[in-house]
């Protein structure tokens, strides 16, 4: 599908933060409000401020499960501290805005109270906080002159399946969603759920509002979808190593896809699949500072620069295999990963020589398996060796200007030997818009920094 016959309209979703509390919305109305082009606004769950302790889909979590997602990530938060947590803060919420919500409340109160069994009721409570949110925030556009409409997902039939904590998008959604493009009014949309064919609610994954604008944004046809967090774009490395570290002001889809690790975690990437189909920029923005430009993601771009970022993984292992002929051997690396996949392992990077290979893996994914895991592949494969090597950091240097450059990896290198840091594992992604380098975890703050002077300063 091309990029021509955008509509004008804008989407313009606004995470936990942007809508945390009165002050936070009062930032989002002048938003709305400074460009009439946004005419599809998704809303988060009120995300924490300074009076909270959790977010609110979190406290929802709690109470659909009687306590017990607190308890497992071992907070000590019962489901009635978490009940009155969430009355709590939409109380304050409608209070601070001077808007009526009295009505709010006791439907919220009665929904907390609705007698569904496991997912979907999980599923149920945890909407909660994007549904009653985007009441409140309707209401108080409409105070402000806004010309606003509440569009609730139920209505709109925004169809998904029921895998109700994991919900997907159906395709007839599409069609039900593009009527949204006749409405005259600026519509106000809950993230984070949809409905299924029989009427229940059933949620995305964590972080889902995303999705939704994404998916609104596809099936209007948009020219632009703006992305509203607290951060004023997506940085070249993670800035808490980094601290003057600079915003990339234009990304390919296919760089953020590369780039997506640790310190990059600013958006849902499956909320990116269907903009790039229909090459919808998508514009990482700070509700916080709207007058920075943010980051733009988009289907191409002249590259200015080689490297635009280095993405980091920590936690890696990797099991190296010795026996001889093994690389020459047909199907030997298929029978060694057909094991991995059997354990429910996920594998990526398979460097191999004639007589031996390396997996490279999540550490986590190993847990509890290792012994097992070694004793099948002795067992079926027989190598010469086998060892598990640990606590690997891959550091990913992204750009698409580097495909047909010469010297980048030579001057990545010399970086690390400047540093006398030794490179475990080098692997060039096959579009060369990327490459990686395993080195040991214990280097890894020096090395990112060794790299980002070497590729990334100006
Ligand atoms: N409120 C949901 C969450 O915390 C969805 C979202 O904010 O995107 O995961």
């Amino acid at each position: 599908m091309s990029n021509i016959g955008h509509n004008e309209y804008i989407v313009s979703k606004f995470g936990g933060t942007s809508v945390a509390n009165a002050k936070q919305i009062a930032k989002v109305t002048e938003i709305v409000k400074s460009n009439p082009k946004r005419k599809f606004i998704i809303v988060s769950a009120p995300g924490k401020d300074k009076n909270d302790k959790e977010k609110i889909t979190d406290h929802l979590f709690n109470i659909a499960t009687a306590g017990a997602h607190f308890k497992n990530l071992k907070k000590d938060i019962s489901s009635d501290e978490s009940y009155t947590a969430v009355l709590e803060k939409f109380k304050r919420l409608i209070e601070k805005l001077e808007i009526e919500g009295e009505d709010i409340l006791s439907d919220l109160s009665e929904d907390l109270k609705k007698n569904l069994s496991d997912a979907k009721k999980t599923a149920f409570y945890a909407s909660r906080g994007e549904h009653y949110n985007a009441k409140i925030i309707s209401r108080h556009f409409i105070k402000q002159g806004i010309n606003a409409e509440l569009v609730l997902p139920e209505d709109i039939k925004f169809l998904v399946t029921d895998d109700f904590l994991n919900a997907k998008v159906i395709p007839a959604a599409y069609k039900n969603l593009a009527k949204l493009a006749d409405k005259n009014s600026i519509s106000v949309i809950p993230g984070y759920y949809g409905v299924t064919d029989t009427g229940d609610i059933a949620v995305f994954s964590r972080g889902g509002s995303d999705l939704t604008g994404g998916e609104i944004a596809y099936a209007v046809n948009a020219s632009l979808y703006e992305n509203w967090t607290d951060i004023d774009g997506v940085f070249q490395v993670d800035p808490r190593i980094i601290s003057d570290c600079n915003i990339i002001p234009r990304l390919t889809y296919k760089e953020i896809r590369l780039l997506s690790s640790k310190g990059f975690n600013v958006f849902h990437f499956d909320a990116m699949v269907n903009c790039r189909k229909r090459h919808i920029p998508i514009n990482i923005r700070n509700t916080n500072n709207p007058s920075a430009v943010g980051t733009m993601i988009v289907a191409e771009r002249i590259p200015e620069e080689t490297v635009v970022g280095i993405a980091r993984q920590d936690n890696i292992a990797y099991l190296y295999l010795e026996k001889d002929g093994a690389g020459e051997t047909v199907g030997f690396v298929s029978s060694l990963l057909k094991i991995m996949q059997d354990f429910g392992i996920e594998t990526y990077h398979y460097p191999t020589d004639k007589d031996d290979i390396s997996v490279i893996f999540n550490q986590s994914d190993l847990k509890g398996f290792e012994n097992d895991l070694k004793d099948t592949i002795i067992e079926k494969l027989h190598p010469d060796k086998l060892e598990f090597n640990y606590n690997i950091t891959f550091l990913s240097p992204v750009g698409i200007g580097m495909k047909n450059c010469p010297g980048i990896i030579a001057a990545a290198s010399a970086a690390l030997k400047k540093k006398n840091i030794n490179i475990e594992i080098i692997d060039q992604g096959p579009s060369q818009y990327s490459f990686h380098f395993g080195i040991q975890n214990y280097h890894a703050d020096i090395a990112l920094k060794a790299l980002y002077d070497a590729l990334c300063k100006k």
